[in-house]
Parts: structure tokens; C-alpha cells; sequence
């Protein structure tokens, strides 16, 4: 099969999300890019997410163009390959309609720098995108002009999407934010939120580019490890160490 590794690793993201609850039934997708031939798999249009598997999952070329795959794509395809268009360095894309989040974004109300870890996004706070119908070109313009350099958005009326350099990446962000935006929200509740000052958050966006153990550790606990442990136990303790925020 094309692309198994890829396409086995979105059908399990997109499982963890449905277990996570981020997602419900099939609202919201997941894809990634191999980045030396630019082809995408992402995951179908339709289908529950619960039983989804590497067979599933559509691969596509840069343009959307159908290359291995029994179903069709995803209806969002045309904003998962904007991402990838606009944003060299991302290759893993996750969007969901996860409450809390959607919440602020049915409100067109951005989630504010209430706690330090927003800074996962890449920013002080999670913008909002103009609301247009879900499927189109608009829409996915909308999306990457808003987030620009970060890695998160919202959609107004619509959900989230979130984007990395790895697919552990992009759901860690998905995560955290949906957590961020329910303690937002019941914070608010309260009557008035601490709203952290841009120049600490930018201050823990510094450090965060730090956070984590030195490279040389890990190369070497890496190679301690060689006799024992197979490629994949080495990567998902590099996932690990990805969804690893400060503090
Ligand atoms: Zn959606």
C-alpha cells in the first residue's frame, strides 16, 4: 500500500480523537504530507472514525488529484492543502469541531491568553477566521490568512484546525487549546479572567523554544537504547517528548 506508515499513522490519530472526544462522529479530519513527493493522505469523507484504518485513508497529490484510496476525501481537502501550499514546514493538519473551542468560535470571540500553555498555538491567543461554507476555497483562505505564522485557529461557527510538523504535533495543539477554551469559558463564568500580559506570554514562548532535554541527552539516551529498542519505540518516544509542553 502507498504510503502505509502515513496513512496508518492519520487513521490512529483520527481514533484517538474520536477516544479523546475532540471529535464526534465525522466531524473533523486529519492529514499529513510526505514531504519529498508532496503527496497528502487524508482522511475520507463520511466514515465513522472509530474503526478507521491505514485502507481508509485517501491519498492524494498536491493539487487534490486522487492517487491510491477506495473512498473520497475529506470535504475540508481544499484547507488541508492550502496549509500545506502556504506553509512549507507544516506537514500534518488536524480539524475539529471540539465543544469548547467552537464555542468561542460561534461567538467569533478569540481564547485569550488565560493560561500560559496557549502558547503551544505559536501565539498570545487563538484568532478567529471569517466565517464562510464549509468545503471551499474561502474558507481555507480564510483559515491561513488568520493564523498566519501560528499554528491554530478558529473558525468562526465552525470549529478548530491546527497544524505541526508532525501529526503528534498538530493533535497536542488540538488538545490543548480545547482545554484552554473550557477553562476559559468557566472561568468567565466567574465573572472576570486574569488575562496573562502579551510580554509573559511571549517571555514563555522564548523559553518554551528551549523547554524539553538537551539534544546531546537524548542522542545519547537514543543510542543507549539502539540494542534494545526498535524505530518505532524511538519515535514514539520522540512524540512523547513533541507533546511535551513547559511547566
Ligand atoms: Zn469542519
Amino acid at each position: 500500500m502507498l504510503l502505509h506508515a502515513l496513512r496508518t499513522e492519520v487513521a490512529a490519530t483520527a481514533r484517538r480523537l474520536v477516544l479523546s472526544r475532540l471529535v464526534t462522529g465525522t466531524a473533523g479530519n486529519v492529514s499529513a504530507r510526505e514531504p519529498e513527493t508532496g503527496h497528502v493522505a487524508i482522511t475520507p469523507t463520511g466514515l465513522d472514525y472509530e474503526t478507521m484504518t491505514a485502507a481508509d485513508i485517501v491519498v492524494v497529490d498536491r493539487e487534490g488529484q486522487p492517487v491510491d484510496g477506495r473512498w473520497l476525501p475529506s470535504s475540508e481537502l481544499p484547507m488541508h492543502l492550502e496549509v500545506y501550499r502556504r506553509l512549507p514546514e507544516r506537514h500534518a493538519v488536524v480539524h475539529t469541531h471540539s465543544l469548547f473551542a467552537t464555542v468561542f468560535a460561534a461567538s467569533g470571540r478569540e481564547i485569550k491568553g488565560i493560561h500560559y500553555e496557549i502558547t503551544i498555538g505559536g501565539g498570545t491567543s487563538v484568532r478567529v477566521a471569517p466565517y464562510a461554507t464549509y468545503g471551499t476555497p474561502e474558507l481555507a483562505r480564510n483559515a491561513v490568512e488568520t493564523m498566519g505564522q501560528q499554528s491554530v485557529v478558529l473558525l468562526q461557527n465552525h470549529g478548530l484546525l491546527a497544524v505541526g510538523p508532525t501529526l503528534a504535533r498538530a493533535y497536542a495543539i488540538a488538545e490543548k487549546i480545547e482545554f484552554i477554551a473550557e477553562l476559559y469559558y468557566h472561568a468567565l463564568q466567574l465573572g472576570s479572567p486574569i488575562i496573562l500580559p502579551d510580554d509573559e506570554l511571549l517571555r514563555v514562548l522564548e523559553k518554551s523554544r528551549s523547554y524539553g532535554q538537551p539534544a546531546q541527552l537524548q542522542a545519547a539516551s537514543a543510542g543507549d537504547r539502539e540494542g534494545s529498542t526498535d524505530q518505532h519505540e524511538r519515535s514514539r518516544a520522540a512524540r512523547r517528548r513533541q507533546q511535551a509542553t513547559p511547566g
